[in-house]
């Protein structure tokens, strides 16, 4: 792992120019690679020399801007993708195959849990979802013999719920599979889940790491910790010869690297899930000043949990940051210099209290979005979760008088009194 800090990381990670060249990072808008002979092709399309030849797989920018998040992460090998979705569906589906088990936590994203229990189910993936908080008793007879990985979110979006990643982690390797982690929300400024156990790391780098509303992009790191070959028979994909490359074995041949190859040559190859080099260019801009983001997001987001847990017109208040949260020890150990920019909270009056105060709303806008600059709000009962009743709400841990709100990089002040205005009005 990198000895520099994670604040030089976030600058110079994953690129050091040479004499005379760009000190920004290139964008190498190419669909394509010039070679001098066939046989110097070849070689890259047996995965003999590493090197660029359709941007469909790699480009070099994506790969620049992969390189520094994976740096920031302290892992081994990255690969940026098209979307979060895009990351979450290739972290699962580069180790488990049709037949094959996946344990989840049931606290995760509503897109991420669609993509599991729908579309993963159609493929033939079996998805046991089990509460975070469950017991050990639980959390054991979730697994099955074909059990390939573990998934859960350091912070849960929308339920802000704070995964113990060191006991996922020990349950996932008692049963020799790894643990994945969706670290979208804390970012490796404030969590990095390697040096808890975690084995590989996703993430939407449409929220905090663009941070400004403006890419869509996933990232997956490996750690490169997990021994894929000591449990070769539950990995065959990674352990035994890949026939569409002449029979290489992904684990012998590229180590540390394997996992990062594999979902390159194999499934990169066959979805083009790939980020555009504008994109990635982009979001490296979001990357530069992450880490003074970061803090300011949390420290905006805990001033505006305060005021709403003691503002009247409020009846409950969810923010892993407030010492009166159930996760608050939890986030202490797992993210003490901050969790993330979102609070959600709930309104006297219900549902259409709710809906009431966020149209008096004017420095918070109504979007579809979190982890911006811009501070934003949704109201997920008519929105995201509209095709739900109120008990179906309640049991997703989305109540109708929820609305969750991003706090973004605008005077807390601003949004404190836009919100007590608001709330003013009930
Ligand atoms: C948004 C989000 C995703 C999905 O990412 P997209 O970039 O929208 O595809 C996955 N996980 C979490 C935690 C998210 O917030």
């Amino acid at each position: 792992m990198s000895k520099k800090s994670i604040e030089t990381l976030c600058i110079q990670g994953g690129y050091t120019p040479g004499n005379g060249e760009p000190r920004q990072i290139p964008i190498i808008q190419s669909t394509t690679f010039k070679y001098d002979t066939s046989e110097d092709m070849g070689k890259l399309f047996d995965l003999e020399a590493s090197g660029y030849f359709y941007s469909r797989l790699q480009n070099p920018t994506c790969d620049t801007v992969a390189a520094k998040i994976c740096e920031l992460e302290g892992g081994a090998a990255a690969m940026l993708l098209s979307s979060g979705q895009a990351a979450s569906f290739f972290a699962v589906f580069n180790i488990a195959n049709c037949g094959d088990h996946v344990v989840s936590s049931a606290s995760i994203y509503g897109g991420t849990y669609n993509l599991f229990a729908v579309t993963m189910k159609k493929m033939g993936i079996d998805f046991t979802f089990v509460d975070p908080d469950c017991s050990d008793e639980e959390l054991e007879a979730a697994f099955r013999p074909n059990t390939k990985a573990v998934f859960g979110e350091t912070i849960a979006n929308p339920a802000l719920t704070v995964l113990d990643i060191e006991r996922f982690a020990k349950a996932a390797h008692a049963h020799g599979v790894p643990l994945i982690v969706d670290n979208t929300f804390a970012t490796p400024i404030n969590c990095r889940p390697f040096e808890w156990g975690a084995d590989i790391v996703t993430h939407s780098t449409t929220k905090y790491m663009d941070g400004h509303g403006s890419a869509v992009g996933g990232c997956i790191v490996d750690s490169g910790n997990f021994d894929w070959m000591a449990h070769a028979d539950k990995f065959p994909g990674l352990c035994t010869p890949d026939d569409s490359y002449h029979g290489i074995v992904y684990a012998e041949k590229f180590g540390k690297g394997a996992y990062i190859t594999k979902a390159t040559a194999q499934l990169m190859r066959d979805f083009g899930s790939t980020q555009s080099p504008m994109s990635a260019y982009i979001l490296n801009l979001g990357l530069e000043s992450l880490h003074v983001r970061m803090p300011r997001h949390c420290e905006t987001a805990l001033k505006v949990a305060t005021f709403l847990e003691n503002h009247p017109n409020i009846t409950w208040v969810n923010y892993p940051g407030l010492p009166s949260n159930r996760y608050y020890e939890r986030a202490m150990k797992y993210l003490p210099n901050g969790s993330c920019g979102v609070v959600s909270f709930g309104v006297k009056g219900g549902r259409t209290a709710a809906e009431a105060v966020m149209k008096k709303l004017t420095v918070v806008n109504i979007e579809t979005h979190v982890a911006d600059a811009r501070s934003c709000c949704l109201h997920p009962a008519s929105a995201t979760h509209r095709q739900m009743n109120d008990q179906e709400l309640i049991a997703a841990g989305v109540p109708g008088d929820l609305i969750r709100l991003s706090c973004g990089l605008e005077s807390a002040d601003d949004l404190i009194a836009d919100l007590d205005a608001a709330l003013n009005t009930l």
